[in-house]
């Protein structure tokens, strides 16, 4: 009797101890962080009305709460990348989504990916025209396919198999980034020399977040440069160049002259540099954006490491970014400081 007695409790705790496992796996009380940027470029204080700045503020704020808050109440980085990526699409401030910048041929031509640092399973399309949310998309790329990159109709078929919503060309016209456009045109008309004018860019978004599983994810979006051609593909939906993550490293979302970022493999590159060579993660970062400075380039990245580190390194006059970590408290910056 006693024999048996013991064996029951033994089964009974044993049986508690499993159930409570996997009900709350190991680092199921990760510390949370969110980071964000709404792109890079010429962004000087003496060029911004209080107003404007005001309106970037407000929705960068509004924007990463929203992923903070998934983060708070126990969701993923999936889930609060995607969601936070979107309020900044759904914006015409930025140039991803409603606001993208135009191309030569006056179409709007998006770009997005994400990716997951538990698995390394990502997702992007490139140059679709119809798709309101292209990281919505971009995550269905990677849940619902064996691919990572779906490119303009392909895509778009298969937004449309899985009742993604889209929308006509108009949805994404905004009068500043109309007159960009037609400006560049205007100066390239008036000199032949200067084709393929290439204007200062801003506005890609991006954010990676870490979830309380110690899971980190990451994902960017964009409507690439102005006056782009020929079916122009930056760096936003290239895996390892304008977007990266890895939970024994870092996420990594980037903003600034896609082709160098391209030909750097800066994402990858950063956490690469943490993972052989033991950086921080701003050590990594900083190291990575001297190597585009050197290349040529311009831009600036975000990056958030395992334990919730942040770099938000640029080489510009400025970047739209913000962040939330163990504080809790929303921190937006936009100009050198
Ligand atoms: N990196 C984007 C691209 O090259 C543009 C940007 O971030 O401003 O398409």
């Amino acid at each position: 009797m006693k024999h048996r007695i013991l064996f029951l409790s033994i089964a009974v705790v044993t049986l508690f101890l499993c159930f409570t496992f996997q009900a709350y796996p190991q680092g199921s009380n990760h510390k949370i962080a969110i980071v964000i940027h709404g792109g890079a470029g010429t962004i000087l204080k003496s060029n911004m009305t209080p107003e404007t700045e005001n309106q970037y503020r407000e929705k960068l704020t509004e924007a990463m709460s929203t992923g903070y808050n998934i983060l708070k109440n126990g969701g993923t980085s999936m889930d609060a990348v995607e969601a936070t990526i979107k309020i900044m699409e759904d914006s015409p401030l930025f140039n991803a989504g409603k606001g993208a910048v135009f191309t030569h041929e006056g179409t709007n031509e998006l770009d997005a990916s994400i990716m997951d640092g538990k698995t390394l399973k990502a997702g992007a399309v490139a140059g679709v025209k119809r798709i309101k949310n292209p990281i919505n998309l971009a995550r269905l790329v990677m849940e619902k396919t064996w691919h990572v990159l779906l490119t303009g109709e392909g895509a778009e078929k298969f937004a449309q198999e899985q009742g993604v919503e889209l929308v006509p060309q108009e949805y994404f016209k905004t009068e500043r980034r109309w007159k960009q456009i037609q400006d560049i045109l205007e100066k390239e008309k008036a000199d032949s020399a200067k084709q393929g004018i290439v204007p200062e860019k801003h506005g890609t978004v991006g954010c990676v977040a870490l979830d309380k599983f110690g899971n980190i994810a990451a994902g960017t979006s964009t409507g690439g440069m102005t006056n782009k051609r020929f079916g122009r593909v930056g760096d936003s939906p290239i895996i390892g160049a304008g977007t990266y993550a890895n939970n024994s490293t870092c996420g990594v979302s980037c903003t600034g002259d896609g082709e160098y970022f391209i030909r750097l493999g800066v994402a990858k590159d950063i956490s690469d540099l943490m993972e052989y060579k033991s950086m921080s993660v701003k050590d990594a970062a900083q190291t990575v954006i001297d190597k585009l400075t050197k290349l040529g380039g311009t831009g600036g990245v975000i990056a958030l490491d395992k334990d919730g580190n942040i770099a938000m390194p640029f080489n510009t006059s400025g970047m739209y970014r913000g962040y939330i970590n163990k504080n809790g408290k929303p921190v937006v910056e936009i100009y050198k400081e």
